[in-house]
């Protein structure tokens, strides 16, 4: 009796601790429905227990067999669903990585796109002639032609507005950001929060702040493109020890973070700064 009433409580105790806060109550009643899937689920309290992130298109190389070229693309598996977050630049690079990497396309069920910009979504025509039965997530903001480019390949598009729950245990942040309009991607393990991002152009700060206020957990890892490339070093340190006070455990910037930004993250985050570059394969094992 005690354990099924456990079970009644914990998930409306984990609906009230995500939505709690300075947020007036209606607002709050709408987020909650947008988070919510159609089941009525929210953040399930256990997490993933199993986590492997392979990055399939980076600038930074990492394995020497697989090319590099500027974008970003990072295969999910683990998760509920096996996940595709951005496609890198260009097609025929992307799957002839993932090819390497033993991933086959059809493989993956959702596709998750951060933002318009060709080095995150150049790759997804090549993908989607290999794929005909993905969802593909990307924010709403995208242009109404691209979105039809893809529903001609029989792929089922999810405008992203607000935050919302794309499989058990992972989450989107919802489009954020004024001029560039980017989600990035939550995954809720059982060792924290992990955060993908694609360039980060609504801010590493403000992404990892945003997720963190969302899902009211600590972030284990943030990964992608922080966007710093021409940052100067004292708004770089600044970032670093934002991020520290927030409570990052892990980092691996690589894409658009810049070598200046990746050397000054290294040595700040020393041992927990884990370097990424094409080939990269993540697990618990680098996390603990
Ligand atoms: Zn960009
Ligand atoms: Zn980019």
């Amino acid at each position: 009796m005690q354990k099924t009433l456990a079970i009644l409580i914990l998930p409306l105790i984990s609906i009230a601790a995500i939505f709690t806060g300075a947020v007036c109550l209606s607002s709050q009643q709408a987020r909650k429905e947008q988070i919510m899937n159609k089941d009525n689920e929210t953040v399930s309290p256990s997490g993933v227990n199993d986590l492997t992130i392979k990055v399939v298109y980076d600038n930074n190389p990492y394995k020497q067999e697989l090319g590099t070229a500027w974008g970003f693309s990072a295969f999910i598996i683990g998760t509920e669903k096996n996940i595709l977050f951005d496609t890198g630049g260009d097609g025929s690079l992307l799957l002839g990585n993932m090819k390497k990497l033993g991933i086959e396309p059809n493989s993956i069920d959702v596709v998750v796109l951060s933002h318009i910009h060709d080095d995150h979504t150049g790759g997804l025509a090549s993908f989607l002639q290999k794929n005909h039965k993905t969802e593909v997530f990307l924010p709403e903001s995208f242009p109404k032609k691209f979105k039809e480019s893809v529903q001609q390949y029989q792929a089922k598009v999810i405008e992203v507005k607000q935050p919302l729950k794309i499989c058990e245990n992972v989450y989107s942040t919802g489009q954020l950001g004024k001029w560039i309009k980017e989600q990035s991607l939550i995954i809720h393990t059982k060792a924290g929060l992990v955060l993908i991002t694609g360039c980060a152009h609504p801010g590493i700060v403000n992404i990892v702040n945003t997720a963190k206020e969302l899902m009211k957990e600590d972030i284990l890892l943030v990964m992608g493109g922080f966007h710093l490339e021409w940052a100067t070093r004292g708004k770089i340190e600044k970032i670093i020890s934002a991020l520290k006070q927030c409570g990052v455990q892990y980092v691996s910037p690589c894409h658009c973070t810049g070598e200046k930004a990746r050397s000054l993250f290294e040595k700040h985050f020393d041992k927990n700064y884990i370097n990424v570059g094409v080939g990269k394969v993540i697990t618990f094992d680098d996390l603990q």
